[in-house]
């Protein structure tokens, strides 16, 4: 019942409201209910608020009870029923999910629409451990498709149970049984109880991210390591890749491979990319006024080369460390021309004709195409290690990296290996007319102190 004040908040008086007929007085209150965010809009059903503030009302010590949360479709399918078919329908869509859900469950049992493709509701049970019998009808009325205004559409739902324990509040409780409903389209029976092992890795994921910016502004837990890149000919360094590392206070070393494509899902891109590129070239401005004139090669994810004025920064932070473009390699994936590739390409061509080298990164290890090889902008070919690290010894499998080193000369990139771990995978490259290298059979990455020492050890050639 919805109280005097919010109504008379809405401009009408307790005396007004007396004088209403009984079935005016109930619609209003549901309509005031809506508009005062109680309720879901699209399915009038109590909403996130409501089973928030309801929750304790389920969690009886003696009385075992299972919180069930059914999610209809992923994110990315729910945007294409709104591409394709437009809001309207995507809304007919959850109505239609909330309807049959509805018709499956016994008239008490309360359900509320938690998120826009989210229900949740509560089931007493004998055994916190037993998947409870019309959990499992649920996703068996749901494999398959749903008519919506007579239109078959496809759901991917999924069906999360977590038994209710008082020691975990009602929010958390909502996020665990979402966990669970995702977890669940892994799975033949379309159902899954929370289960926090796999839970650990989308905290884990979450207090990265959330952890992030602090790692940016301060001055301790961010660092470069350098690897150098070496002429298989000569065996003479001439260039170091830019590699991230993170030492965190409480999780320690986490490694690029993990945070970056986290990162990438964020626009924390791209203030990591500019911390990147500042250190980077201070630090190659410093081996430069040591006596190395190198190439610093850095990593640039594919957010970074769809932004505009990219190249022109670049260019222009080089200038004013006093570095020559010669002196900068950028470094990007396949993957990068996949978006907004037209400023992408635009701003690679930019660079290369300023004097920045570009490499095409780890190729061979996403939908590479020799055939569209010729057209990508880069001076730089850098061979994923998946094929340079298992050349362990003589008679090793050599016959796509022996053609790929043949197209890509001939196509006229210069060639750079990946992961070259041995002393016969670096000399068998070198015949095969590779012309550059890095790896552990070198080098590992290591810190900008390191480097110059290692630097300085070098025989000069
Ligand atoms: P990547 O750019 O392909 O870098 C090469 C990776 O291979 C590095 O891993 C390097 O430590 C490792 N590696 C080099 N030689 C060998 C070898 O002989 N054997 C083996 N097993 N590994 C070798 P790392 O530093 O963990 O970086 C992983 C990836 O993270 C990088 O792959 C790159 O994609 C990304 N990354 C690293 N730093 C940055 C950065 O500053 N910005 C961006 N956007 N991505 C970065
Ligand atoms: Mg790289
Ligand atoms: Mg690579």
């Amino acid at each position: 019942m919805a109280q005097p004040a919010m109504l008379m908040a809405e401009g009408l008086t307790a005396a007004a409201l007396a004088d209403l007929p009984m079935a005016d007085r109930a619609y209003l209150e549901s309509e005031l209910q809506v508009r005062l965010g109680r309720y879901d809009h699209v399915t009038r059903l109590p909403n996130r608020l409501q089973f928030l503030e309801q929750f304790e009302n389920f969690v009886h010590d003696d009385a075992p009870a299972m919180l069930v949360l059914v999610t209809l479709a992923e994110a990315k399918h729910y945007n294409e029923i709104l591409r394709a078919l437009g809001m309207a329908f995507a809304e007919d869509f959850v109505r239609a999910g909330a309807a049959l859900l509805g018709s499956l469950l016994d008239d008490d049992v309360a359900v509320y629409h938690v998120s826009v493709l989210s229900f949740a509701f509560v089931l007493p049970v004998d055994d916190i451990a037993e998947i409870p019998g019309v959990t499992a009808r649920i996703a068996a009325a749901f494999a398959g498709a749903i008519s919506v205004n007579e239109i078959p559409i496809k759901t991917h739902v999924g069906v999360g149970l977590l038994p209710i324990e008082a020691i975990r509040p009602a929010a958390e409780s909502l996020r665990a049984a979402l966990v669970a409903a995702q977890d669940s389209r892994r799975t033949d029976a379309g159902l899954s109880f929370y289960d926090h092992r796999s839970d650990a890795a989308h905290l884990r994921a979450f207090r990265i991210l959330a952890d992030l910016p602090h790692a940016l502004s301060g001055p301790n837990q961010l660092s470069l390591h350098y690897q150098p890149r070496v002429q298989l000919k000569s065996g003479r360094c001439h260039g170091a890749e830019a590699l991230i590392r993170w030492n965190h206070p409480e999780l320690g070393a986490i490694s690029p491979a993990e945070f970056i494509p986290l990162a990438e899902q964020t626009a924390l891109i791209g203030p990591l990319t500019d911390w990147v590129i500042t250190t980077a070239l201070q630090q190659n401005r410093e081996l430069l006024d040591a006596g190395h004139d190198l190439r610093i090669s850095i990593n640039a994810s594919p957010v970074n080369l769809s932004e505009d004025g990219f190249d022109e920064q670049l260019l222009r932070r080089c200038n004013a460390v006093g570095l020559a473009p010669r002196n900068v390699e950028l470094e990007f994936t396949e993957g990068t021309l996949a978006t907004n590739s037209a400023r992408t390409v635009q701003q690679l061509k930019r660079l290369r004709s300023a004097g920045i080298d570009v490499a095409l990164d780890d190729f061979g290890s996403g939908y590479s195409n020799l055939s569209y090889l010729a057209r990508i902008p880069a001076d730089v070919l850098k061979i994923d290690q998946s094929f340079v690290r298992p050349l362990k010894e003589a008679g090793d499998d050599d016959f796509l990296l022996r053609h790929i080193i043949m197209i890509a000369s001939g196509l006229g990139f210069r060639v750079c290996a990946e992961g070259i771990e041995t002393l016969h995978a670096y000399e068998h490259l070198r015949e095969l007319g590779c012309d550059e290298g890095q790896g552990y059979h070198m080098a590992r990455p290591m810190p900008a102190d390191l480097l110059t020492q290692w630097l300085d050890a070098q025989p000069a050639i």
